[in-house]
């Protein structure tokens, strides 16, 4: 099975935008094992989108087509695909009452040039589309098409947040299901947090070059870390668990405590799951951060059976007050240190963890930006500080700062024995 694609846009002839949906659809297909052996960009221009249709589908199984789906006039897709078909668009009531129902449900105001993405050629099916108006389609050419009928083509939208879940849950499995390949494809992700996508490439690379079946594919998910994906094909569902736990076991050996964690689990929910694991409560303390990690922590369905609460501690009285700080500077490792004890004494928690640092633009207390200090007050040892450096600007020092914490106490709750394992 060989699919390859068509960017479609003006804008990325320019250079306006850059193509990362095409580079994204492409690493899916490669750990489907589908073979693409061309992308093309086009403008906004119906004939130059039939000409390269016309081209590409001479060699290729299947094109899928990104952009130009929108309401405007310069979104040329739905027509061009109707002539490459030799079919008339037709508008589809459902697809005309869902844009209506999301309109409606916004409260906004609809322009009828929106009734446009009603419209699909005649024996098209329509993708649906979650977060937009938008549907995709997949046309499988007929009679109409001369040479190319059988071939198929499917059109997704240019907003990436639309593209990619019509791709992993439409076109992937129907491009599988047309390869006439094993039946099952199941994909398990590892969250790896903590290490460059250089470096995990280096400690797994002899399994990334030896991939055929399970296929190994990083996706990088800026400062929530680096998944893994392993992607097994089989003629069964048991078939394709088994190799998906055999290559799991070899890549979790390796990578050690740098994997947090599988699929949905995100940084939070696995340090929630470590305390109930153990039965101990939470409490937070935060300067700089000022909630960040509260919020984080509260955002797992079911934390409240282990998180106290959070105290965002500000200004310094209040870090002296509330929490107990004596330490003469408030932005230090001691300071941190007692905001982690105070707040587990205020809240009357079993763990209290904190943090304080300075997120700039400007320095504090003599301190440079991005200087970050952790306090950690957990039963059976003794209370620590740990102090980083973190790059970026003020925003990025506050994110990383919040998930940070919270892996060094994931780390500190391993290191303890206590991991009940997944
Ligand atoms: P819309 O309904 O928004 O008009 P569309 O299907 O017509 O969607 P485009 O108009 O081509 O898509 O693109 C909409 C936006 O999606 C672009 O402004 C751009 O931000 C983004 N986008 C489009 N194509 C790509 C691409 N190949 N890679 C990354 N982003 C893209
Ligand atoms: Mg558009």
């Amino acid at each position: 099975m060989r699919c390859d694609l068509l960017a479609v846009g003006t804008e990325l002839l320019l250079g306006q935008i850059v193509d990362t949906n095409s580079a994204w659809i492409a690493t899916q297909l490669a750990a489907m094992g589908i073979d693409t052996m061309e992308q093309r960009t086009v403008g906004d221009n119906e004939e130059r989108i039939v000409t390269a249709l016309t081209e590409m589908l001479a060699r290729a199984d299947a094109v899928i087509v990104g952009g130009g789906l929108g309401p405007t006039q310069d979104d040329l897709t739905r027509e061009a695909l109707a002539r490459l078909a030799g079919v008339p668009l037709r508008r589809r009531p459902e697809l005309e009452a869902h844009i209506r129902e999301v309109f409606a449900a916004r409260g906004r105001e609809m322009a009828v040039s929106n009734l446009r993405q009603a419209d699909l050629p005649e024996g098209a099916a329509a993708i649906p589309n979650p977060f937009g108006t938008a549907p995709g389609i997949r046309l499988e050419l007929g009679s109409g098409a001369g040479s190319l009928a059988g071939k198929v083509v499917y059109a997704v939208p240019g907003v990436p947040d639309e593209m990619r879940p019509m791709v992993t849950r439409h076109v992937l499995p129907d491009l599988v299901a047309r390869s006439g390949t094993p039946a099952v494809i199941r994909s398990r992700s590892l969250r790896t947090w903590g290490v460059a996508e250089s470096a995990l490439a280096e400690l797994i690379a002899d399994r990334v070059e030896a991939q055929t079946n399970p296929t190994i594919a990083f996706l990088a998910r800026g400062i929530e870390g680096i998944i893994v994906r392993i992607t097994a094909k089989a003629r069964d569902e048991r078939e394709a668990g088994a190799l998906l736990d055999a290559e799991e076991a070899v890549l979790r050996a390796r990578l050690g405590d740098l994997c947090f964690g599988r699929d949905d689990e995100t940084m939070e929910s696995v340090v929630l799951d470590r305390l109930a694991a153990r039965g101990w409560t939470l409490a937070v303390a935060e300067s700089v951060t000022g909630g960040l990690v509260t919020a984080r922590l509260t955002s797992v369905a079911g934390a409240s059976r282990v998180l106290r609460g959070g105290v965002v501690a500000y200004a310094t009285e209040v870090k002296r007050a509330v929490l107990g700080v004596r330490a003469e500077r408030v932005v230090s490792g001691p300071a941190a240190v007692e905001m982690a004890a105070g707040v587990r004494r205020a809240l009357g928690a079993d763990v209290g963890i904190a943090i304080t640092g300075v997120a700039g633009p400007e320095l504090q207390e003599g301190r440079p930006v991005g200087t970050v200090w952790f306090g950690l007050a957990l039963p059976g040892r003794p209370e620590e500080s740990v102090t980083v450096r973190l790059p970026g600007d003020r925003e990025r020092v506050r994110q990383f700062g919040a998930i940070s914490l919270l892996n060094l106490l994931r780390l500190r709750l391993d290191a303890d024995g206590g991991n009940p394992g997944p």
